[in-house]
């Protein structure tokens, strides 16, 4: 760059639906300085832009000025790293395709990277996490939805189109449950939020047993989980049958890539051995022989308030350096 400038500093940003977290941080990962918004405060997109190339302005000319920086990279749900855009997110209330990536390095005149959360955890496992130094894994993230990234030969696999790794919308049902795609049977339909609930539903709905589901105000996987702990027989049976097409689910992917490990993130996943004893069980039973026993299951072991941000930095040191002025 010019005048042989070397700069130390990236931009992390973590788009949640609920907060915008946006932070600066340093080659080894440390964070310098970090602030917030509310993500629904802002449901028009050029709106939100503004709030967010402001706060991101307004951190670093108090933390050092522009010139220590070298770029930025954005963790966002159902975004296209190869097209630099949230297309299509069924949550946001942003629709269709948000060039994001465009609009925010019009605004700060900075190389601006963005992933989906999935592809950004990866990153950041691979950096500073449990997958340090491995070269092969899948991580997986549990919540409203069934997120996964493939990290393979020492990089995350995007396929032609971005969209590789959606083990989510792949089928474990033939003929099975209706999916929020539109398709029936796909293993996100069992293993999500919403999914687990219907279990739960399934499984109250077949039994005159009692349990404590019955009587909590709102049946959650969380709530599930707590009952788990309590010893609730159709609690354990519900997360024992959720496990069971995780499991298969993953065993079909896992004799594909061959992974090293697999990486468990997301609130679901904090169910710990409910979810994940049966889900080990279902694997082995299913998976290629000759992987048997040799893929590990692991839980991220990373700050969830940092882990997104951190893995941002790692996409934004992975995008060139942009200049107005020099052909990049
Ligand atoms: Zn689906």
């Amino acid at each position: 760059m010019d005048k042989g400038t070397v700069k130390k500093r990236v931009v992390g940003v973590d788009i949640s639906l609920d907060a915008t977290s946006y932070a600066i941080v340093d080659v080894r990962g440390n964070i310098l300085a970090k602030d917030s918004f509310p993500t629904e405060d802002y449901p028009e997109i050029g709106a939100f832009i503004t709030a967010l190339s402001d706060g991101i302005t307004n951190l670093i000319e108090a933390n050092g000025g522009m010139e220590l920086i070298r770029s930025v990279g954005i963790s966002a749900p159902s975004s296209n790293f190869r097209l630099g855009s949230i297309v299509n997110s069924p949550n946001f209330p942003w629709k269709g395709v948000i060039p994001l990536s465009a609009l925010l390095r019009d605004r700060l005149g900075l190389a601006v990277a963005v992933a989906n959360n999935s592809h950004v955890v990866a990153l950041a496992e691979h950096a500073f996490g449990c997958a340090h130094g491995m070269r092969d894994f899948i991580v997986i993230t549990l919540g409203s939805g069934l997120g996964s990234c493939i990290f393979t030969e020492g990089g995350v696999k995007l396929g032609s189109e971005g969209y590789a790794g959606e083990i989510g919308h792949t089928c474990v049902e033939h003929d099975g449950r209706l999916c929020g795609c539109g398709n029936k049977g796909c293993l996100e339909a069992y293993t999500a939020t919403k999914g687990i609930i219907r279990t739960a539903r399934e499984v109250m709905a077949e039994s005159g047993e009692t349990t404590q589901m019955r009587r909590v105000p709102k049946l959650t996987p969380k709530v599930i989980a707590q009952l788990c702990e309590e010893g609730d027989a159709m609690a354990i049976e519900v997360f024992r049958r959720t496990g069971e097409h995780l499991g298969l689910g993953l065993a079909n992917y896992a004799s594909v890539i061959d992974p090293e490990a697999i990486i468990f993130t997301g609130g679901i996943t904090r169910a710990g051995k409910w979810l994940l004893d049966p889900a080990q069980k279902a694997f082995e039973e299913h998976v290629f022989h000759n992987i048997q026993g040799k893929v590990k299951f692991l839980t991220s072991d990373l700050d969830e308030g940092e882990r997104n941000i951190l893995g941002a930095s790692v996409l934004a040191w992975e995008v060139k350096e942009y200049s107005l002025f020099i052909e990049s």
